[in-house]
């Protein structure tokens, strides 16, 4: 099993972006589990937003004096199709696993049981939190010591197919506690003692967030064939049916013609445990490749953090049109950059995008369209919810008040 090795972070760099209460209860929280061990385990150590999260959040509970580490479980394609598919299946699509690929799942996840239990310290562990449905089946297969458990699911469980659920809910039952994004995402079977509500967060001090002026942001874009003086919208996300690249390229062209020059960027990552992308990469490029407007950039092709961050802010509107969403992390990471966006009504969105705040929630292509080309048009009012937007997410969606909502659920597990 992999450790990943994480940066480093200190929390009083935070006192200038975020609130200041949350920081005092923060370390309020934080003394009270000094030197406990928590480990955090995930199956994918880039691409995505759990990846995301953990690269900022582990650093600062080490920072917070709590011995934090991240493990990657390891699997054969095989064993990550499947996962794909019970992460489908929890978003409500019809195929639940087969005999088979059940079989894969637990033989897969029940190695990666025996290896942790076969690492020096495994008994000293205080705290597991283990990350999404890839895996979650690994509680189940560990005689384990007085370590407390917690599931965290980051996908939008509100409509899951319910054979699908049934399996993988089974799994999560022996959790001590389990945690979702929104309180409409808890599956009403959910049996899990104690069941937490705690949003993501984004990292305002990680290059993907950090400020960059105007000229580099535009350099850095012009570097890869984008031109900063026209007008631009962007996705950014996984290259995955349910962020509905298809239905964004087909909004760019019912808006394109109002707006002169107009281009899309797509930008998406391949993350390790998401077979899916390819096909999903392919089906973009068979749609676009006579369309000179749009550009699609993987981070196979060198568009990393910081043209992300680019992206960002000299777009002039972000889409996030999702069907599903966990929760869209790149809606706050847009929103602290003063861009609104245009996303989908789904899961965790309408939490950012709410009292008028942020940008438009759309729920299909047409009015999709429609509203780009409304908040294209109006700069004011784009800069008005952008501006909104920024303050909600200064209040509510940066890193520390992520690491106190863990902090205090690990606390109440421990006292
Ligand atoms: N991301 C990235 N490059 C890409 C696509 C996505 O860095 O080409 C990042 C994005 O900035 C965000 C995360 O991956 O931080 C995606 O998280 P989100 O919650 O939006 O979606 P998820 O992938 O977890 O469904």
């Amino acid at each position: 099993m992999q450790t990943v090795d994480v940066g480093e972070l200190s929390v009083s760099a935070y006192h200038t972006v975020a609130p200041g209460w949350i920081l005092d209860a923060l370390a309020a929280v934080a003394d009270r589990l000094r030197g406990a061990r928590v480990l955090h385990l995930s199956a994918t150590p880039y691409g995505g937003g759990v990846s995301e999260l953990l690269r900022s959040t582990v650093p600062l509970y080490r920072d917070l004096g709590v011995h934090a580490t991240w493990k990657i479980i390891s699997g054969e394609p095989a064993f990550f199709a499947a996962t794909k598919k019970i992460h489908n299946g929890l978003q409500g699509a019809p195929e639940p696993l087969t005999p088979a690929e059940r079989v894969v799942y637990e033989e897969t996840t029940r190695r990666n049981a025996a290896d942790l239990a076969a690492e020096r310290g495994f008994r000293d562990w205080d705290f597991v939190f283990v990350h999404d449905p890839q895996p979650a089946a690994i509680r189940s297969m560990l005689d384990v010591s007085a370590a407390q458990w917690v599931w965290r699911c980051h996908i939008d469980t509100s409509q899951p197919e319910p054979e699908t659920w049934d399996y993988l809910g089974a799994f999560a039952d022996d959790y001590d506690a389990t945690v979702f994004t929104l309180a409409d995402f808890v599956p009403p079977s959910l049996p899990a003692p104690r069941v937490d509500v705690i949003p993501p967060a984004i990292d305002p001090l990680s290059p993907k967030n950090l400020s960059l002026d105007d000229r580099t942001a535009h350099a850095v874009l012009n570097w890869i064939g984008i031109d900063p003086a026209r007008p631009l919208i962007t996705q950014v996300s996984r290259f995955d049916p349910w962020k509905d690249p298809l239905g964004v390229i087909d909004a760019y062209r019912l808006v394109r013609d109002e707006i002169p020059g107009l281009q899309l960027a797509l930008v998406g990552s391949m993350a390790l445990d998401d077979p899916e992308a390819w096909d999903v990469y392919r089906m973009i490029s068979d749609a676009t490749r006579r369309d000179s407007g749009v550009h699609v950039f993987t981070n196979l092709t060198g568009v990393g953090n910081v043209e992300v961050n680019a992206f960002q802010r000299t777009s002039e509107v972000m889409v996030q049109k999702s069907i599903r969403e966990g929760f869209g992390l790149v809606v706050s990471e847009a929103l602290w950059k003063n861009t609104p966006v245009v996303a989908g009504r789904a899961g965790g969105i309408p939490l950012q995008v709410a009292d008028n705040a942020g940008g438009v929630l759309v729920g299909s292509v047409e009015e999709c369209a429609r509203e780009l080309a409304m908040l294209l048009a109006d700069h004011a009012r784009a800069a008005a919810l952008a501006a909104a937007g920024h303050q909600r997410v200064r209040r509510h969606f940066l890193l520390p008040r992520l690491v106190l909502d863990e902090m205090a659920l690990l606390d109440g597990l421990a006292h």
